[in-house]
C-alpha cells in the first residue's frame, strides 16, 4: 500500500501533481523577493529562507517513519468506525474538509498551550522575518508530540484515512501563500477565511498578538471560540518567538525548544515542577501572557470611557 492509498495527499504530492501551483508559489516568491528590495527597500532575508528550505528537508525525512509508525493505527481505528461516509458524494468531502478544519484549529490551540506539543510546533515560530518561506518551517517530531491524534476523531466517524489526510493536506496548501507582508486585507474574505493579514498576527510576539488566529482555512472558529485578533494598524507585527531565535541552522532551529524544555525540566526541584515544565503553559510566554492581561484592561477601561458615563449604568 503507498502512501496515496492509505494516507491521502500529502501538501508535496498535491504539489506536484499540479505544476501550477508550484508555477504559482515561484510567481509568489518572485514578486515577494521584488517587492522586499525595491517598494519596502530590505533585505529579503536569503539565509533565514535557506533555513527553512533546510528544516522542510529534515521533516520529508521524518515524514515516512511516522507514516510507517502509525499505519497500523489509522487501519485499527477505521475497522472501529461508526458509520461509512461515501467519498464519491460532494457533501462527503464538504464535511470532511470542515471537520479536519475544525479540528486542526483546536490542535493548534493545544499546539501553543501545551509545552510539549510547543516544543515541536516552535520551529514554525522561529522565523523572524515574514514570508512565504515561514511556510516550510514545521517540526520534525510530530510522532512524539501527537499531532497525528487529531485525524483520528474523523477516522472513527467514517472518514477514510486517505480522505482526512488528504482535507488537512489541502488545509496546508491553502496557508502557502497567507505567509506574506506584501498582502494586504482583502475585503469580506477577511470574515470567513484565514488571510495573509490575520496569519502575520499569529506569527507575531507583540503581546496584544501572542497566541491567537489559530485558523487553518476557516478563520470562524477563531471568532466563535474567542481567539481572534485582528491585526491593528497602530501596532505593526513583530515576528518571531518571544525569546528570539537568530540562529539559520536547520537543526539547532529544529530542537530548539526540546533544548528549553529539558533544561528546565531537569532544573525543577519537585515532580509536580517537572510536569509543570514538560506539559503547563510553555514558560517563556508567560511574562507576555500577564502584559496581554493588562492591555484587555486597558483597553475596556478606556472603552468605557469613550461609552461615557451611561455605558457604566
Ligand atoms: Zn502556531
Ligand atoms: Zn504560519
Amino acid at each position: 500500500m503507498n502512501e496515496t492509498d492509505l494516507f491521502g495527499d500529502s501538501p508535496y504530492s498535491i504539489v506536484y501533481r499540479n505544476p501550477e501551483l508550484l508555477t504559482a508559489f515561484g510567481l509568489l516568491v518572485l514578486c515577494e523577493i521584488l517587492w522586499r528590495k525595491f517598494y519596502r527597500k530590505e533585505e529579503y532575508g536569503t539565509a533565514e529562507a535557506a533555513a527553512s528550505v533546510g528544516i522542510a528537508i529534515g521533516r520529508a525525512i521524518a515524514k515516512p517513519v511516522m507514516i510507517f509508525a502509525l499505519a497500523g493505527l489509522y487501519i485499527f481505528v477505521y475497522e472501529l468506525r461508526v458509520y461509512t461516509f461515501d467519498m464519491s458524494k460532494w457533501w462527503s468531502w464538504v464535511l470532511v474538509f470542515i471537520g479536519a478544519d475544525f479540528l486542526y484549529y483546536w490542535m493548534h490551540r493545544f499546539k501553543h498551550v501545551i509545552r510539549w506539543m510547543w516544543a515541536d510546533h516552535a520551529v514554525h515560530h522561529s522565523g523572524n522575518r515574514m514570508n512565504v518561506f515561514m511556510n516550510f518551517r514545521l517540526g520534525w517530531t510530530g510522532l512524539i508530540v501527537g499531532t497525528w491524534l487529531m485525524h483520528l476523531p474523523l477516522v472513527l466517524l467514517g472518514f477514510s484515512p486517505s480522505a482526512v489526510i488528504t482535507a488537512y493536506a489541502l488545509s496546508l496548501v491553502w496557508q502557502a501563500w497567507i505567509h506574506t507582508d506584501m498582502i494586504g486585507k482583502i475585503g469580506p474574505l477577511e470574515w470567513v477565511l484565514n488571510t495573509p493579514s490575520h496569519h502575520r498576527v499569529h506569527h507575531a510576539r507583540n503581546p496584544v498578538y501572542l497566541d491567537k488566529n489559530y485558523a487553518g482555512l476557516l478563520i470562524i472558529w477563531d471568532r466563535m471560540f474567542g481567539s481572534f485578533q485582528e491585526e491593528l494598524e497602530e501596532e505593526p507585527c513583530d515576528y518571531g518567538l518571544v525569546q528570539r531565535l537568530t540562529s539559520n541552522n536547520p537543526i539547532k532551529i529544529a530542537f530548539n525548544e526540546w533544548g528549553n524544555l529539558i533544561r528546565d525540566v531537569l532544573a525543577a526541584d519537585s515532580w509536580r515542577g517537572r510536569l509543570r515544565e514538560a506539559f503547563g503553559y510553555p514558560g517563556d510566554k508567560k511574562a507576555v501572557l500577564a502584559e496581554q492581561a493588562r492591555l484587555r484592561v486597558q483597553r475596556e477601561k478606556a472603552r468605557q470611557v469613550q461609552a461615557g458615563p451611561a455605558a457604566g449604568e
